[in-house]
């Protein structure tokens, strides 16, 4: 009798593992992402609706338990322990877990108690949009959703009005031309695109000014999920006084406000210009 080798997968070793999986296009999972999801022991998932979908379609069948960072401290830690003797797979609905998901208080207290943490890199919007806008890449700077006020959301944008790189959001398709005129109104010069729907039948990535892409997707409401990116501002360095603009603007305008105006005029820190401005009115 020969000795054939057994069809049962070798036990994966203890640990936390962190999977992505597609954000769209199931031919994105990758090969380590179904090893580990095939030999894995449990799977840590936001909903076991949609990863119980991923995992048919990937004929696996497989123990799952539903986490995220406010499943509490009790349920993380019972995952943490599980992870000390048993594979523990951490996905989320789509893309890498994390990234604008649950996960890093259950990866940050797993390797604070010493648990074995390794990740399975693999689809990510904010990769796949940078990638697919063609807006300048050597430097940029994702920052999660955009805030869903419009107070809020101007001072989320202000926040990085200086920053010399693309900057990229997750948006949603109501707020989409609302972020739109909020740029337009503070940049109106920079390169801005809208990549939706990435890596599905529908994707799309437009590029323009941030009025011209408001108006579009006035006329056109967009569908389906969004990543929101705008080029870096134009690379003239203001070379003007910030001391005439700060005291015009103080006429009419209290320091806080006239250090945010010429902030976004010039593209000036704005707290460095609001100390300047304390000094001006003294
Ligand atoms: N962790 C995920 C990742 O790695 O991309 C992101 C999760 S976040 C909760 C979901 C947001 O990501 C969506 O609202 C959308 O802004 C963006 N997103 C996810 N999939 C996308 C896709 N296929 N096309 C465009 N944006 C997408």
């Amino acid at each position: 009798m020969t000795e054939t080798k057994s069809p049962i997968p070798e036990p994966l070793s203890a640990g936390l593992y962190i999977v992505a999986t597609p954000i769209g296009n199931l031919g994105d999972i990758t090969l380590r992402a179904v090893d580990i999801l095939q030999r894995c022991d449990l799977v840590a998932c936001e909903d076991t609706r949609v990863t119980g979908k991923l995992l048919k379609a990937l004929n696996i069948s497989k123990r799952m338990q539903r986490y995220d960072d406010h499943s509490g401290e009790g349920a993380r830690a019972a995952l943490i322990e599980r992870a000390r003797i048993e594979a523990v797979a951490l996905v989320s609905d789509a893309g890498t877990p994390i990234i604008s998901d649950p996960g890093f208080r259950l990866v940050s207290e797993a390797r604070t108690a010493d648990i074995p943490v390794t990740t399975l890199p693999g689809a990510c919007a904010v990769i796949a949009g940078l990638t697919l806008s063609a807006l300048p890449n050597d430097k940029f700077l994702f920052a999660g959703f955009l805030p869903a006020k419009e107070k809020a959301r101007v001072a989320a944008l202000e926040e990085f009005a200086a920053i010399k790189a693309t900057l990229i959001y997750y948006e949603t398709g109501p707020r989409l031309v609302k972020s739109l005129i909020a740029i337009a109104e503070l940049w109106p010069k920079r390169d801005v695109a809208v990549a939706r729907e990435l890596t599905k039948l529908h994707e799309e990535c437009r590029k323009g000014g941030a009025a011209e892409l408001a108006e579009h997707y006035t006329a056109n409401p967009p569908k389906g999920e969004i990543v929101l990116l705008i080029g870096p501002p134009e690379d003239e360095a203001f070379s003007g006084d910030p001391d005439t603009l700060l005291t015009e603007a103080l006429k009419t305008l209290k320091a806080s406000q006239a250090a945010g105006e010429v902030a976004k005029a010039t593209g000036l820190d704005r707290k460095t210009l609001y100390a300047r401005a304390m000094e001006l009115k003294r």
